[in-house]
């Protein structure tokens, strides 16, 4: 089968090879992939991937979603049925799985990180980690949700959950897990404000009833101020990192709900205690999401409540270029990979 599979480190250690179809072990379901999309963790595993356990080559791709080719009886699949892969595989019996907080395992082991990933032809995972589509489903639309929009849910819904009455800043929207807060932020009801830059971006955000702040030619913290009253956000959501970590603490009112999931422009940045504790705001690191939180993030994609926004798409094999595509300016919202 064709696969995007990592060699060594770097950028030219990326290549579009013929490997072996997978066994698919009892308990476990076979694959056919059909929609993948591009993450920044893809980058980290292309050119870093410390502190993650795995071996070299590795199947790139962490989310997407495909059809049923074989499934244990019991889980109640078909072969032929649209299935998207939750990230994850997980023990199902540890604390934290039986708390219903999945990515907190230990046994946990991340498609594209820990083991073999999306971008081929064929997955084996095991049948508890999919979930079934309707036969009409859009695996186009379904092939984003896993990551980017998993995560955004926890950092919407899942710490300090956004709703009417409250305002939500969102920081470097255009990227996919930014812009995916921003439509949940608002299927919730919250005011929501963003920073990017572009004219593009900019109205994109404006046509969807969003108030843009351009970080390139505005001070965030007095624009947001002066949108507030004064008060600040209540949820800042921030997946840039040491860039903007100061202005999004500067930017909260008090008693306010600093989440991040990302640290894309450093991990270091200053902790501000006493801000922290002064103005009594929280921190909450966030990753990915639960089964449960990936089947209400199902269930609200498939009611009609938001469409995923895809930038662009690429075929298999130009996974290198649509990995380029991830830092381009003009971005908006996350870069699919069809698997024909
Ligand atoms: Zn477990």
């Amino acid at each position: 089968m064709k696969a995007i599979v990592l060699t060594k480190r770097g950028a030219d250690g990326v290549a579009c090879l013929d490997m072996p179809a997978p066994d698919c072990p009892p308990g476990w379901a076979r694959v056919r992939m059909r929609t993948a999309s591009v993450n920044r963790v893809d980058l980290y595993m292309r050119d870093n991937g410390a502190g993650i356990t795995h071996d070299l080559p590795l199947i790139m791709g962490v989310d997407g979603a495909g059809e049923v080719i074989e499934a244990p009886e019991e889980s109640g699949l078909h072969p032929g049925d649209p299935v998207v892969l939750y990230p994850y595989e997980f023990c199902g019996h540890c604390r934290a799985c039986l708390a219903g907080d999945q990515p907190l395992c230990r046994q946990a082991r991340i498609l594209g990180e820990h083991r073999h990933g999306t971008f081929a032809e064929e997955v084996v995972i095991p049948a508890p980690s999919l979930v079934r589509l309707p036969k009409n489903a859009d695996l186009r639309q379904a092939g984003v949700l896993g990551v980017a929009y998993l995560t955004a849910w926890r950092m919407v819904f899942g710490k300090a959950a956004a709703g009417p009455g409250q305002t939500v800043l969102v920081q470097g929207a255009g990227g996919g897990v930014a812009c995916a807060a921003v439509q949940l932020a608002r299927m919730a009801g919250a005011r929501v404000l963003v920073t990017t830059s572009g004219a593009e971006k900019l109205a994109h955000f404006r046509g969807l009833g969003v108030e843009t702040i351009d970080h390139r030619s505005e001070d965030v913290v007095r624009a947001v101020l002066d949108m507030t009253a004064g008060d600040g956000a209540d949820l800042v959501i921030d997946n840039v990192g040491e860039k903007t970590w100061g202005v999004s603490l500067r930017s909260l009112a008090r008693g306010g709900h600093l989440v991040t999931c990302g640290a894309t422009t450093g991990a270091h940045p200053s902790a501000e205690i006493q801000r922290l504790f002064v103005r009594q705001i929280s921190v909450h690191g966030s990753t990915m999401g639960s089964m449960e939180e990936f089947r209400r993030l199902i269930r609200a994609w498939q009611s009609g409540a938001f469409t995923p926004v895809i930038d662009s798409a690429f075929p298999l094999p130009e996974v290198p270029a649509a990995f380029a595509r991830l830092d381009h300016p003009a971005r908006l919202g996350k870069i699919l990979i069809q698997i024909p």
